[in-house]
């Protein structure tokens, strides 16, 4: 890859600075480590990913907050590179299945093939080892970042297919939208509402009121549809997100197994950029910091989870250029697509310190296994 040789110096120089800057370094030239928590393993993983949450993402939510953001709690950071096998900017299903299975993949596909052929997931592999696994997202299920945890699909766009991928799995908690893709299909006759009924899952949508007046039973797999294709932004009034975060830790810790995988992705940060509002990319990373203080206070408490935060790439070139009058900040837009920035990587917990450093989106997927010692 010429872009890789050509800028190298550049890039390397510039991602140090970032880097260093991260770890509150002050000298330019000594590498500085994270603070080394003892080694003990996780019996629990949070996984929160913001798609399109780049680290000027954050800052803006940091310095548009009326609070000090969960995110600040974190003291254990790295940094991971997002480029797809194909091309230096990366889309959302060629990052997530490299933190998914391990591998690079070409823009819009998962890896995969008509043969059915990619590595096992970190869900996949996690269900095999007796845990239990939840998917939370404020898009449908199919969308690209939770789809590659599940799918073997060639490309991202099949939505219908990627559903019927959910039948193959056994995950005990999903919540997001995209019901049509399961109920009301246009490429068979199957009704995967029926199908999960059958394999013995609680199934409950929008249509029989909010997921917080729902009467759920535990220990029985349990499938809310928020949406009947994609939900609606925070601004608009989306508001099941946080809870769904913090109902789904209860509920897969009360499915009693040798422990759980949790999925998060709060979806539409990566919207707000496509469409270069700013208000909406900072509304979305606000509420996505509230579920993360809520994943936070879970794993303090219960001493054995492992959470992470990150971002599957960056999303609009997104930079804080000043502030108004008002105090407000005035925010600028580079592309309506992704960018190659790096993007950051915040850990706490049993096997955090494996998360620092600087290292290609693939390696998220073998820490997983590890801090989980299933590798
Ligand atoms: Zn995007």
């Amino acid at each position: 890859m010429r872009w890789m040789q050509s800028q190298v110096f550049t890039k390397r120089k510039a991602l140090c600075v970032l880097f260093l800057a991260l770890l509150g370094c002050s000298t330019g030239h000594q590498m500085v480590t994270a603070p080394i928590q003892e080694e003990r393993q996780a019996k629990n993983v949070i996984l929160m990913i913001g798609d399109g949450m780049g680290l000027s993402q954050i800052s803006a939510g940091v310095y548009s907050s009326k609070r000090v953001m969960n995110i600040e709690r974190f003291k254990i950071i790295g940094l991971q590179k997002t480029h797809s096998k194909d091309n230096l900017i990366t889309d959302s299903s060629a990052s997530a299945t490299a933190m998914a299975r391990g591998v690079k993949a070409d823009n819009a596909t998962f890896g995969s093939s008509l043969e059915r052929k990619a590595p096992k997931s970190v869900l996949e592999i996690a269900e095999e080892n007796e845990y239990a696994t939840g998917i939370t997202v404020t898009s449908s299920v199919t969308h690209a970042t939770p789809a590659a945890f599940v799918t073997y699909q060639p490309y991202r766009t099949m939505h219908e297919s990627i559903a019927s991928d959910f039948m193959l799995v056994n995950i005990d908690y999903l919540v997001g939208g995209g019901k049509k893709y399961f109920d009301r299909r246009n490429n068979d006759d199957r009704n995967l509402v029926s199908e999960l009924l059958s394999k013995g899952y609680q199934v409950k949508s929008y249509l029989d009121g909010d997921l917080s007046d729902l009467t759920i039973s535990n220990g029985k797999r349990f499938v809310y549809f928020t949406a009947d294709s994609e939900p609606i932004s925070h601004n608009a009034g989306r508001d099941y997100f946080v809870h769904a975060c913090d109902y789904g830790v209860r509920f897969l810790q009360n499915m009693d197994k040798d422990g759980f995988l949790f999925i998060i992705e709060s979806s539409q940060i990566d919207w707000g950029g496509h469409s270069n509002i700013g208000p909406m990319v900072i509304d979305e990373t606000v509420e996505f910091d509230q579920a993360i203080g809520r994943m936070l206070d879970f794993a303090q408490r219960d001493g054995e989870t492992l959470v992470i935060v990150t971002a599957d790439h960056e999303t609009g070139g997104f930079s804080i250029v000043q502030e108004d009058t008002k105090g407000e900040l005035i925010i600028g837009f580079n592309t309506k697509t992704h960018t190659a920035t790096a993007v950051p990587v915040f850990a706490y917990g049993p096997g955090a310190e494996l998360f620092a450093g600087f290292y290609d989106n693939t390696e998220i997927h073998e820490k997983i296994l590890k801090a989980l010692g299933l590798d």
